[in-house]
């Protein structure tokens, strides 16, 4: 690799003079891994972060009960030795102050603060073509100029609150978990609603009826959930996760969720009932996804195959709660387990045993309005001291239409996804010059940072390639990009999460005025293997896909 600092453009080159060669927008799990890698190169560059400490997602979502659902040890960055040396992950699946402290740690280790600027939300960025630069401005009014602009702004960072009448009359607090109070907010003795019951408020909903005097949950569908297992990490188990990091990457890089869990390969239909079952309990009581991603092949594939797994899942959540009519109103009915993404619980299901807590099914007596002092379905009203809207995220692109971008022509990036992201390789945008996305749509759906670490690996060594060659302006080919796009669409054919109505296929976005009901290719679904090799073979054969003037 070609060490830009020694390149000979140097900072801004020949053409028009920038603050920076680089704005990285976000200081999250890919934000604080871009700026390691740029400083390390010398590159001038600097992050730009709305909030007003760093951490993304895990700076945000301090919600009770908010923790990974990736092994600890498989989210970690992989690429310092001594940070895997010395860092201590004390749960198997780390909640959320742990995962913050982590990600604070890696920051002071490597001293990457200083080349974050918090508290600068960019509102517009506009491409200027006769000088090749992005223009940025900030909230207040400063204007930022960068050569290059590389988005690392996560994908689930925008919430979507639902569009009920009288929310604004609502007199006690009400939020999204997103936007979790910072200052602690005690639900003793309080009477909480949660509306939604999809992976948030399914962790959230078994901490806040602890607590609460009352707890009503508003599920319009029922989502499949099962159990995460979380346990702690002992110094002796963490000396031999330790040794075997390199194992451990190595098993994520070659699966397609880019988690250590692999399928069963011995095939659904040439196993008996009994062994299937034998399986599904093993699973079951095990940690993590492994329900879902040690299973085998043809849940995914398969209606069948998906219906009898569906159906043993259905029966293990009939065992925990006590109320039939209850637990048949937890169990979903429009879609098999595995094709939305999974939940996983800690106790979840026994929380609606509490005398304290009442699901309503919001499909039989949907939600009329919110009152001052509580919630009217048609059924009636109830009262409330605070309102969670567990409603889900403007998955992927919501972060990209709230920032107003302007590219070449005056086309905006907004009105380009209208109907949905269209990408290359998740990286870069046809019309958008000098901008590459970090964590942007399209990119495989896998264990997040298992899929960042490459795209900010892939990103640089691009930047290094510009600067070895003294470019100053990048662009993704119209045609590859269309070619990306439909293989993206392909890989939705070939599973049957391609037809879930989840945030993977937007439906959730509608939420925030996207056309309901319209599939939008928001991940490539053919697995991380399959999507490594397509963006390390775009390098090694000189990006083909890429015009560089
Ligand atoms: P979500 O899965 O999109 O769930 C949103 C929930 O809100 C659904 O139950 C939805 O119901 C409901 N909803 C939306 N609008 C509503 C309305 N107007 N009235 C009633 N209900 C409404 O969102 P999420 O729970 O925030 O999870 C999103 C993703 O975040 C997860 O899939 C996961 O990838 C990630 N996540 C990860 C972790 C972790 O452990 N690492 C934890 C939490 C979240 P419908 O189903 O009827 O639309």
């Amino acid at each position: 690799m070609t060490d830009v600092a020694t390149t000979p453009t140097g900072t801004g080159g020949a053409a028009a003079a920038v603050d920076h060669e680089v704005v990285v927008i976000g200081a999250g799990v890919a934000g604080i891994y871009e700026i390691k890698r740029l400083i390390d190169l010398g590159v001038d560059a600097v992050v730009l972060e709305a909030n007003s400490g760093l951490g993304g997602t895990w700076y945000k979502n301090r919600y009770p009960g908010a923790r990974f659902d990736s092994e600890s040890y498989t989210y970690g960055y992989s690429w310092s030795r001594e940070l895997l040396d010395e860092w201590h992950w004390t749960e198997r699946f780390s909640p959320q102050p742990e995962t913050l402290k982590y990600l604070e740690f890696v920051a002071d280790k490597f001293s990457l603060r200083e080349h974050i600027r918090f508290d600068c939300f960019i509102e517009a960025m506009t491409f200027d073509e006769d000088g090749s630069f992005w223009r940025l401005r900030l909230r207040g009014g400063e204007e930022v100029t960068a050569r290059f602009v590389l988005t690392a702004m996560g994908v689930l960072s925008v919430p979507t609150y639902p569009r009920i009448e009288g929310m604004d009359s609502f007199e006690g607090p009400s939020f999204h978990p997103f936007d979790w109070p910072a200052e602690p907010l005690d639900l003793t003795g309080k009477r909480v609603a949660v509306v939604g019951t999809g992976a948030t408020a399914i962790q959230l909903i078994p901490e806040v009826a602890k607590v609460a005097s009352e707890l009503v949950v508003y599920q319009r569908r029922a989502n499949w959930a099962a159990p995460l297992n979380n346990g702690l990490i002992s110094e002796e188990e963490m000396a031999d996760i330790r040794r075997r990091y390199d194992e451990i990457f190595e098993n994520c890089r070659r699966t397609a969720a880019g988690f250590e869990h692999d399928a069963d390969r011995r095939g659904f239909y040439n196993v008996s009932a009994e062994e299937r079952r034998e399986l599904w309990d093993r699973l079951y009581d095990g940690p993590g996804f492994g329900i879902w991603l040690q299973n085998f092949l043809e849940i995914f594939l398969d209606e069948q195959a998906n219906a009898e797994f569906s159906e043993y899942i259905a029966d293990r959540i009939r065992q925990r709660v006590n109320d039939p009519v209850v637990a048949e109103k937890l169990i979903p009915t429009d879609h098999g387990f595995g094709i939305q993404r999974v939940p996983l619980e800690t106790g979840y299901f026994e929380t609606y045993n509490r005398d304290n807590v009442t699901l309503v099914d919001a499909s039989e007596t949907p939600i009329e309005r919110v009152t001052p002092t509580g919630i009217r379905t048609t059924e009636g009203e109830r009262e409330f001291d605070v309102i969670v809207y567990a409603t889900g995220f403007d998955a992927f692109t919501g972060a990209f239409d709230r920032l107003d971008i302007t590219g070449v022509g005056g086309q905006k990036l907004r009105d380009k996804w209208a109907d949905g992201p269209k990408t290359f390789l998740g990286l870069m945008v046809a019309g958008f010059p000098n901008l590459i996305m970090l964590a942007g749509p399209q990119i495989a759906a896998t264990n997040f940072p298992r899929a960042i670490e490459p795209a900010v690996d892939w990103a640089t060594d691009l930047l290094t390639h510009i600067r070895a060659h003294g470019y100053h302006r990048v662009e993704a080919d119209a045609d590859a990009e269309q070619a990306w796009h439909e293989q993206v669409a392909r890989s939705y054919s070939m599973v049957l999460s391609g037809r879930a109505q989840s945030w993977i296929t937007g439906y959730n976005s509608n939420l925030s005025g996207h056309e309901y009901g319209k599939t939008r290719y928001n991940v490539y679904q053919g697995g991380a293997p399959r999507y490594l090799g397509r963006i390390g073979k775009e390098a090694t054969e000189g990006y083909p896909g890429v015009h560089f003037a």
